[in-house]
Formats: structure tokens, sequence, C-alpha cells
């Protein structure tokens, strides 16, 4: 195995998530971040963030704070300090007017109209826009007038990009006009402002979304004009990564419902582990494998195992993780994490004989639960004081059932000792032998005045569970409200 195979390591990587931070994080922005975090980890190499908030029109604290706050649930803490782009506009131009005095670009004076005429040739010959390169080879404009620097970029002949998910892709350099580098009030463009950072931070892969494709190619020759001139400006290795699609196969978008990973974490109830297992893998796979742990992940991540295609979102998919990492969570954590959801459903705190109760009641309750709001639900009865509401349905069967045989239970019951689930069930069985009853018949009028609906975990855990006094006094409110 030499060098350039896939599992070498190789602690020079440096990769970096550069999220825009006009919104929340969207969860296809923490897929490219974990798989940049992966990759860097695997490598034993550095993960940076930076905040890409040139744009102070959309930028926002908010979303920033966001940003932050998404990374930080999901556990992909950066290395290094944050970078923020605005903040090293100077720089940017700095670069800028490097490439100005070695030639590599120059001022253009084209005017607005004279940019909408462009415009409207490419038009009318049903081609992109593309600056004609007319202040290209002038020097004689007036420094004094409004003008803007543009790269000299390279007319013939064709780039490729050797990219490490899309494969070699080649474009002429002819398609690629002389983009801007500053405007006309001096600020910096993206194009610039990107290429100067992944240079100064060190990055030596840009892991990022496939709708930049076409970008790398202008920062690329944007990266080779500076090598000509100060060197020490390496390429780095791009990996541009499908998008992530709807379940209808268009690009994810609002409307699909939620995207922001606080959604998730809020709205859904959705685990860390569980949206990192299943973002993961949302177009990267390691052979059947359905559960993949963080080591796991950064031992055996590459970048040529990320398909091609595009993969479509799948909540039924996401759910059935989320209720695979739930079994596996301890009891104390699920506590902790559904304790606020269950304060908000009964409008007070939790005592501390409450979250005793619901630790209690875990192993029962996680077993049927694919997120923790559906887990904070289900827990509601133990806590609800008496008496408990009865949903319709539960209604319906302590209507139906034989007169007098919720008495009988309670009785036979109420000898049982120790109070626990096997000599409960035992006791249920011997009533309803003694009936002639299904047991069936006896559990489902007890568990309607246990916990005021038709289902529920094993009724004789849930008696176990409430203990005694809450069980027997629950049977006598549904007792006497069915004599009331
Ligand atoms: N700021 C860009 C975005 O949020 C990413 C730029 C990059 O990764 O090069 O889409």
């Amino acid at each position: 195995m030499g060098a350039s195979s896939p599992s070498a390591r190789n602690p020079q990587v440096v990769t970096r998530f550069a999220p825009s931070p006009t919104g929340f994080l969207h969860i296809g922005g923490a897929r490219t971040a974990l798989f940049n975090y992966l990759f860097a980890r695997h490598h034993g190499g550095k993960f940076l963030l930076r905040i890409e908030d040139t744009d102070r029109a959309r930028s926002t604290e908010p979303a920033i704070a966001a940003i932050l706050d998404g990374l930080s649930w999901l556990g992909l803490d950066a290395d290094g300090e944050i970078v923020y782009q605005f903040a090293r506009a100077a720089r940017h131009a700095e670069v800028a007017h490097q490439l100005l005095a070695a030639g590599h670009a120059y001022r253009c004076y084209a005017t607005a109209e004279e940019l909408d005429e462009m415009r409207e040739k490419a038009r009318a010959e049903k081609r992109p826009m593309r600056y004609d390169g007319r202040w290209r080879d002038r020097t004689d404009g007036p420094a004094d007038q409004p003008h803007v620097i543009r790269l000299k970029a390279p007319q013939t002949g064709e780039v490729t990009i050797d990219d490490k998910v899309q494969g070699p892709v080649t474009v002429a350099n002819a398609e690629l006009d002389d983009m801007v580098l500053l405007r006309s009030d001096g600020t910096p463009t993206y194009m610039l402002a990107v290429v100067v950072d992944d240079h100064d931070m060190g990055v030596t892969h840009v892991i990022r979304g496939d709708d930049h494709l076409n970008n790398a190619f202008r920062q690329l020759a944007l990266i080779r004009a500076m090598d000509a001139v100060e060197g020490n400006w390496p390429e780095p290795v791009y990996a541009h990564i499908p998008l992530i699609h709807g379940a209808d196969g268009a690009k994810l978008s609002k409307r699909h419902g939620a995207l922001g990973v606080d959604a998730y974490r809020d709205e859904m109830g959705v685990l860390p582990e569980a949206l990192e297992n299943y973002l993961l893998r949302l177009g990267w796979g390691h052979g059947d494998d359905e559960f993949i742990s963080r080591e796991q992940a950064i031992d055996w991540f590459t970048l040529e195992a990320v398909g091609r295609s595009p993969s479509r979102f799948d909540q039924k998919k996401l759910e059935s993780v989320n209720g695979h990492y739930l079994r596996a969570t301890d009891d104390a954590r699920l506590v902790s994490l559904v304790g606020p959801r269950i304060e908000v459903l009964l409008e007070r705190p939790l005592t501390d004989q409450d979250r005793d109760l619901l630790h209690r009641s875990m192993p029962e309750l996680k077993k049927r639960a694919s997120d923790l709001n559906g887990l904070a639900s289900s827990a509601l009865f133990y806590l609800r004081s008496r008496p408990i509401p009865m949903d319709d349905a539960a209604k319906k069967l302590l209507a139906s059932a034989p007169s007098g045989l919720l008495a009988r239970a309670r009785a036979v019951l109420a000898d049982v000792s120790p109070w626990q689930a096997a000599g409960l069930e035992q006791a249920a069985r011997g009533l309803a032998d003694a009936e002639a009853l299904k047991l069936g018949q006896i559990a489902q009028p007890l568990r309607a005045a246990l916990t005021g609906a038709a289902q529920s975990p094993g009724l004789f855990e849930v008696m176990e569970t409430l203990g005694r006094q809450e069980s027997l006094d629950r049977f006598d409110d549904a007792i006497s409200s069915a004599t009331n």
C-alpha cells in the first residue's frame, strides 16, 4: 500500500466548513460539515470553520448563532479560531492589488450600460453572459474614475479538475470570462474572498456542495495566478458532493418541510447521533453497515466512497434510525432529554419523584418510541394527577367491560405481594380462568383505567412502575366513575 491508498493517514490535511450565515443550519450544510469533519479526523488533520458573512444585507447574528448551535449539538467541533470572512476584506483587497501590480489583473471601466449591452447580446445569441475583455489590454483608464479590478484569466486551453467525487471535469478557458475581484467601491467579491481565505487558512481539501463546482474553475484560475505571482499557492483537492434531494426527486427546499437542524432537534425530537448517522449514510456508505458510530465513521471515511448521484431525503428512514438510537440511549439521558418536553406538556415543573418514575418507565417506553416528542407524550400518563384523563377508546373499553369485572380485578390484585409484574400477571391470569375470560379481556379495562388509553407499554410493568397505591387508586377512580 503506497501513500496514495485511501486509508493512508495524512495529518497535513486541512478541511473547512464555510457556511453563509443567511438562515438556519440546513441539513445539507450539516452533512457538508460532517464530511469535512470526518475527513479531517480520519487523517488526523484539522477541521476549520469559516463564517462567510460578506453579504452584509443577508448575514445575521441569529443565523451565526444558529450555525454554531447546530454544529455544537451535532458534536462537530472545529479546530482553532473561527474565521469571519468580512473582517478579512483588507487582506482580500491586498491580494487583488498584488495581482494588479504583477499584470495578472487589470482595471476595468466598463459602465453599467456597456455591461447591459453585453448581457443583451448574450441573450440574443442564447449563450451565457461573458464580459468581453474590452479593458484587458488597456492601461489608459483614468484611475480616479469608477472601475472594478478583474482577473486576467487564461483565454485559451482548458482546465481539468480531478474532483474526488465527480471524477475529472474539464472546462474550456474560453467559457470563463475575466471575473471581478474588487468592486468599484473597493469591496472584494465572494470568489476572491474564498480563494484568499482558503489559502491563508492552509486548506488542502475543499469539500462542499456540487452547486459550487462551476466556481471551482474560476477559483483555480485565481490560485494559479497568485502562484505565478508569489509562489506557494498550492491547488486544493476538490470534492463536490451531490446535493440532497427531497422524496420527490427535486432539490431539497423549504417546500419539503423543516430543513434546519434545530427543527429536527426541537420539533421532531431527533437525537444528534441519529441525524449524524442518517446524514452520513445519505451519499456515503460502508458496505451494508446501517448503524455507524462516530469512531467507525472516522476510521472508515473516504471521499472515494461518496456517491455521485443525489440522494433523496427519507423522513421515515430518519425516524427508524432515530428509534434505534433512542433504544440504545441510557435511561438517565433520556429522562433529561424528555424532561423539558414533558414540563411543557404538563405545564408544571417535574419533581424528583416524577423523574424517578420516568426513569423507571423508560425501559418500557423507549421500546416503542421513534422520537423524543413521542416518548414525552407516551410518558405523560405516569405523571398525571388523578383522576387521569381518559381518551375515547379508553372510555369505550371501560364502558363495555363485563359488569363488576374491574372491581373484582382490583380485589384480586390488591392481595398481590410483592407488587411486581410477574405476580400481578399471575393473579390476573387466575381471575381470567375463574371468569372464563381471555387475559386480554381483563387487561383492556385495566389498562384503560391505569393509563387513560387503549395502548400502553406492558400492563403489568406499568402497574409495577406506578406502584401499588397509585394503581389501586386509579382502579378505584374508574370503578366509581362507572357507577356514578
Ligand atoms: N459559503 C458557501 C455556501 O454557504 C460555501 C462556499 C465554499 O464552501 O466554498 O454555500
